[in-house]
């Protein structure tokens, strides 16, 4: 029988088969499935190599730290014990001397009852790794038109006659999602790709605006300055549909092309061009990533670049959108069932006397209305000594965060550390107890993806020795700490369908997307779905946006630089990307061999000019320090990045170099840009 799962790694969210056969799994390409975001099938190549999963060095037993790095095996009775008694311990005390982070990489429900487990000790000390990728999407989006989410989808993608694609190497980090672009061009779509590196994305622009990192602002002011000026703009749907524009109009007068060339060294003809192509396109759609949000100044880039979609009235229309792409496969239905710090599920503010009083009811206990820590904040307090235990699902701070470092010494800090994974990792070396949880493969729920399409994925494999689902062990120490009462108001769910349903009740979007109906239609249904009668909602805005006066709220923000730029001392600009063959920190896809043969390491790429001057050669290996750690790399020689930058792929550890300062709205690091130096060192 071919079991339907949903592939474990990027929010787009393809579908695939797994089959048991007598000589073993084996998988199928789910070309049968009308309306799913992967229509023919095909996977790339981490998709493909999806049945690495099953790596024999799977965590199977529940584990407790003798010592840094040395465990003993336990039972699930013990590990549950001590877990429980522990934050118990530290709740009575202080709530919130807890962190608890959910995971983008497991399903909705788990990631429910995480944060309900949380909220029920009396903290909002919860998060999620968004915060490292979208957290500035999320509050960027929720400013201009209301909500935090991807307005459209990807079918959008390829009936837009212009697209942009801003601050994404879209064709390697989301490649199945990349063949709508392809779509769209082959029938003359105009492509135009914003990015400090000539990527394999960029390969497929019609027009290429090579930015420095951390201009975006700058560019977005320029596009929108050359769109007023020539009266681009969408008057009608300016008049209609937004607030801010006359502020919007003074604030971009002073970005001429000349000037914005000086600032992101994009020439000023292309920018023209590319503001005058925007603009006079039927339909066009924005897509963005990383490169835009990983910034000091994220939200603000988000703001300007949905107030360029907004004044053109490229949105609320089938072809047209805003579209941030999201890195993992659940990091949108994690940020939907409340796995942030200022909202219960469904964006429901906990500051919000009456929805809290909401939830208050329906889990029976008193909650507060106090916004909690973000993670990197989380990481700040640790070190301060004012975190007392972290509870984390499915994450690897270690690697993941910002001055990296900094998160191994907050760890180390904790009185108490718990990690619940489906592999050993940097972070569960650390952990007093290590939970063994279920893959994707093993397990069964729901998963949201980019385009807020919600999607069952079946069990098709056995677990490993005494792997557990994420939902089990979480409602398992729910129990132990005396949540026991019924249906919402306890942790006695006796399935992951069980947990959807409970989400159904208290999550508006979510009412109408039963276990039962997610099951029975493999495409999935897109939020909000407002009752089980509803077909789901896959174009935003089509009359109104969600803000209070349903208008669009444009943005009039400056450019700023990055919190770090090139000085004497360190005179190069740094950024982070990713490869294709690799997800993340490395826990999942760096267990493939296939894929760890084909991507072996990471290269530092770097211009021939800042090669000469620093005395790199290409192939050899450089030393690149920062303010905050040094990290060794064998070097790309190579066009692809201006003079003046150079770019390392993070999966491997670089966050030990990138800066953990914070925008102030949404507390996402300037994880794109900070200033160092490279020297030639011998093989590392
Ligand atoms: Fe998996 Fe994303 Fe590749 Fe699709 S594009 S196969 S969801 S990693």
């Amino acid at each position: 029988m071919k079991v339907p799962v949903v592939c474990p790694y990027c929010g787009v969210g393809c579908r695939l088969y797994i089959e048991q056969t007598p000589s073993g799994y084996r998988l199928d390409y789910a070309d049968d499935v009308p309306g799913i975001p992967n229509e023919n099938g095909s996977l790339c190549p981490k998709g493909n190599a999806v049945l690495d999963l099953l790596s024999k060095d799977r965590l199977r037993k529940p584990l407790k730290a003798k010592e840094e790095g040395k465990f003993v095996e336990v039972s699930w009775g013990e590990a549950i014990k001590e877990v429980a008694e522990r934050l118990r311990e530290i709740a009575r005390d202080d709530p919130n001397g807890l962190m608890f982070f959910g995971s983008a990489k497991t399903y909705n429900e788990p990631n429910y009852l995480v944060q309900k487990l949380a909220r029920m000790l009396g903290t909002n000390n919860i998060d999620h790794c968004a915060r490292l990728c979208h957290s500035s999407t999320v509050a960027g989006l929720k400013a201009v038109f209301g909500a935090g989410a991807m307005t459209n989808t990807y079918r959008d993608i390829e009936r837009a006659d212009v697209i942009m694609i801003w601050g994404h190497n879209y064709a390697e980090t989301h490649p199945v999602g990349f063949r709508y672009v392809i779509k769209a061009k082959e029938r003359g779509a105009r492509v135009i790709v914003v990015d400090p590196r000539y990527t394999r994305t960029a390969w497929f622009s019609d027009i290429f605006l090579q930015l420095y990192p951390g201009t975006d602002i700058a560019l977005a002011n320029g596009l929108m300055h050359v769109i007023i000026k020539h009266g681009l703009h969408d008057k009608e749907f300016v008049e209609r549909r937004t607030v801010g524009f006359q502020e919007l109009k003074k604030t971009v007068e002073k970005y001429t092309p000349e000037r914005v060339e000086e600032i992101t060294g994009v020439p000023a003809e292309l920018i023209e061009e590319a503001a005058v192509t925007f603009a006079k396109a039927e339909n066009a759609v924005v897509t963005w990533a990383m490169g835009l949000t990983q910034s000091v100044h994220g939200y603000d880039n988000v703001r300007a670049v949905a107030t360029l979609i907004a004044i053109t009235g490229h949105i609320g229309k089938p072809g047209n959108g805003a579209s941030p792409m999201r890195g993992q496969n659940n990091v949108q239905g994690a940020c939907d069932l409340g796995v942030l710090p200022n909202v219960f599920p469904g964006y429901q503010a906990v500051t919000d006397e009456e929805k809290r009083m909401f939830f208050e009811e329906f889990w029976g206990t008193e909650l507060s209305g106090e916004v909690g820590l973000t993670t990197v904040e989380a990481t700040h307090e640790a070190l301060k000594g004012r975190l007392k235990a972290y509870y984390i699902v499915g994450e690897n701070p270690v690697i993941s965060e910002a001055n990296s470092k900094n998160a191994v010494k907050a760890l180390r800090r904790l009185e108490f550390l718990v990690v619940q994974d489906i592999f050993p990792t940097e972070t569960t070396r650390l952990a007093d107890i290590v939970l063994p949880a279920t893959s994707m493969l093993e397990n069964e729920g729901s998963l949201t993806n980019t385009e807020r399409r919600v999607q069952w994925s079946f069990k098709a494999i056995e677990p490993p020795g005494e792997a557990r689902p994420d939902w089990w062990i979480v409602s398992e120490v729910g129990k132990a700490l005396g949540f026991t009462g019924s249906g919402p108001k306890g942790f006695n769910y006796r399935s992951a369908e069980d947990v959807l349903r409970e989400i159904n009740a208290c999550t508006p979007q979510y009412r109408g997307i039963t276990p039962e109906r997610l099951k029975a239609n493999l495409a999935g249904i897109h939020w909000p779905c407002p009752s089980e009668d509803h077909p789901g909602t896959p174009l935003l805005y089509t009359e109104r946006f969600l803000t209070p006066d349903g208008k669009a709220h444009l943005a009039a923000v400056e450019h700023r630089p990055p919190a770090e730029t090139p000085d004497d001392e360190y005179p190069l600009i740094l950024t982070t990307t990713r490869y294709v063959g690799h997800f993340h920190t490395l826990t999942m896809t760096g267990r493939s061999e296939l894929l760890r043969k084909r991507w072996r390491e990471p290269f530092l790429e770097v211009h021939p000019g800042d090669a000469r001057r620093f005395g790199l050669e290409d192939n050899g290996w450089a030393l690149i320090e920062t303010r905050r750690g040094r990290y060794a790399a064998r070097v790309k020689v190579t066009k692809a990045v201006k003079p003046g930058v150079v770019a390392i792929p993070w999966h491997w550890g670089a966050n030990v170099l990138t800066n953990d300062v914070l925008d102030p709205v949404s507390k996402i690091p300037d994880t794109k840009a900070c200033a160092c130096r490279v020297k030639p060192v011998g093989e590392v």
